[in-house]
């Protein structure tokens, strides 16, 4: 079946209402949590295969994400779905008035590849739960997890309600233009920015999950063994490919020294060796030669050393970094840790104010003022303070960026509304009305209307 043939019957299947029954939509979350289950090992097999990532680390950070994501609108589907009562103002009276939580229709995923299942699936589980029909569009550079993805959910699902189609840049180009009620991209802000123009012209709503340079601040107030231990986990797990990596570091002067010494120390007792299994492959050839230009010589703090056969290359540190360095221009996404002295934590804080806003930003100190200020002055999509990445495991928070990071946000609840669309309905009763809205308009009922209103 063509593309466009299989738009245009999840269209349709979208038209016959069975997607907005409650007990539908459980059935087939039940449906994908049994699938993914069961091809478990599949899975592990095709991201091994991809950048070398290890059960442990697919298991942690992508299906459990996916079957918790499950789980959480299993059981929390109902109230979701619930209209919500609100107040009715005076003028409205007698009345009573509601809020639906609608769904779209029919909804274009498109999937990266650094955490291929979690950013494919869980969208995906957040549509479905909502009550839509979806077409996912994995990344084609993680081919072997898009090949499986194609499988296991071609195999189990009908077209109609949800499918996997394969494809690189030129599919995807054909893919925006047919009309989708919502479209999810994950990926970069470049071509986040093609699918929003490609959106514009059907006026179809987007919720853009891009990337950034997320900083990492510390300062002389942190607990240093804590915060270079939480760094160090969040900066090299997946070789540092992920969206809400700390990317470069800022360190208050006075505890530099001692706080790279910890750094150093952790980074070689979690042992990142070349096909072991807590560290992967850098995805490809060209992000290898990429990243390996971004490494300077002469600022070599820890690391530099790469396996270009591998594909490997050792967590490297950086020092002496200035924000005119060619690795403070772009995203890194990589195993590459700049490290930046400052003197004054507010002065620093003003010099990121004025950068991108990021996805992510992160601060380690037990200074309530400082937190206060990260908190309040710095924009971002989320964060932690004391901890990195981990925002992403809390269901109740929502997950997104702002401004060059994206637009929109999911997890949890916020999933849920993301892919719905809030339906207002006053209903109003057919008695107690007083004539005043209806013409004729005179000046004692527009005296009336000024008190009401
Ligand atoms: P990418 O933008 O290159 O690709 C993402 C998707 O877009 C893929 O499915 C790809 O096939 C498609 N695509 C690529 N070029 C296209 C084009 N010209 N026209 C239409 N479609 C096109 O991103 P990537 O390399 O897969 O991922 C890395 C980027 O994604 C990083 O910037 C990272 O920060 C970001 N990211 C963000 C999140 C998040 O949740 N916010 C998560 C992971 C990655």
């Amino acid at each position: 079946m063509e593309i466009q043939e299989i738009v245009s019957k999840q269209k349709d299947f979208f038209k016959t209402q069975q997607t907005k029954n409650i007990k539908f939509r459980k059935m087939y979350l039940e449906k994908l949590k049994e699938v993914i289950i069961k091809n478990e090992n599949l899975l592990y097999e095709a991201i091994h295969k991809d950048f070398g990532k290890s059960k442990f680390d697919t298991f942690t950070t992508e299906i459990s994400f996916i079957l918790n994501d499950i789980n959480y609108y299993l059981k929390n589907l109902k109230s979701l779905s619930k209209p919500t009562k609100v107040q009715t103002n005076l003028i409205n009276q007698i009345g009573k008035s509601r809020i639906y939580s609608e769904p779209l229709g029919n909804i274009l995923v498109i999937g990266a590849w650094n955490y291929p299942y979690q950013l494919s699936i869980s969208p995906i589980v957040a549509a479905l739960a909502a009550g839509n029909c979806c077409i996912l569009k994995p990344s084609e550079i993680a081919e072997n997890t898009m090949k499986i993805m194609a499988k296991i959910i071609n195999e189990n699902f009908p077209p109609e309600y949800l499918y996997v189609y394969e494809g690189g840049i030129d599919e995807t180009t054909e893919l925006l233009k047919l009309k989708f009620d919502k479209i999810f991209f994950t990926g970069s802000t470049k071509v986040g920015k093609v699918v929003y123009k490609a959106a514009a012209e059907n006026l179809t709503p987007v919720t853009l999950e891009l990337g950034g340079k997320s900083p990492a601040i510390v300062t002389k107030d942190a607990n240093l063994e804590v915060a270079a231990k939480r760094i160090v986990w969040g900066k090299f797990i997946n070789a540092g490919q992920t969206c809400v990596a700390p990317d470069y570091l800022l360190v208050e002067e006075s505890i530099q020294e001692q706080f790279l010494e910890t750094l150093r120390n952790y980074i070689k007792k979690f042992n990142y060796q070349p096909d072991s299994t807590h560290y992967t492959k850098i995805i490809n050839q060209k992000n290898f030669e990429r990243l390996i230009k971004l490494i300077d010589k002469d600022k070599i703090y820890f690391g530099g050393d790469f396996n270009e056969e591998k594909l490997y290359i050792e967590p490297t540190v950086l020092t002496n970094i200035n924000w005119q360095d060619e690795v403070m221009q772009e995203e890194i996404f990589g195993p590459i840790l700049p490290v930046i002295s400052f003197k004054n934590f507010n002065i620093t804080l003003n010099e990121i104010v004025e950068l991108e806003k990021p996805l992510a930003a992160y601060l380690f100190t037990n200074n309530s003022e400082e937190k206060e200020n990260f908190t309040n002055k710095l924009s971002f999509g989320g964060g932690c303070i004391n901890d990195v990445m981990m925002h992403l495991g809390n269901e109740n928070l929502p997950f997104g960026g702002v401004g060059n990071s994206g637009i929109g946000n999911y997890h949890g609840k916020f999933g849920f509304e993301t892919f719905s669309h809030q339906k207002a309905i006053l209903e109003k009763a057919t008695w107690g009305e007083p004539n005043i809205k209806y013409p004729p308009y005179e000046e004692k009922k527009l005296n009336w209307i000024r008190k009401f209103l």
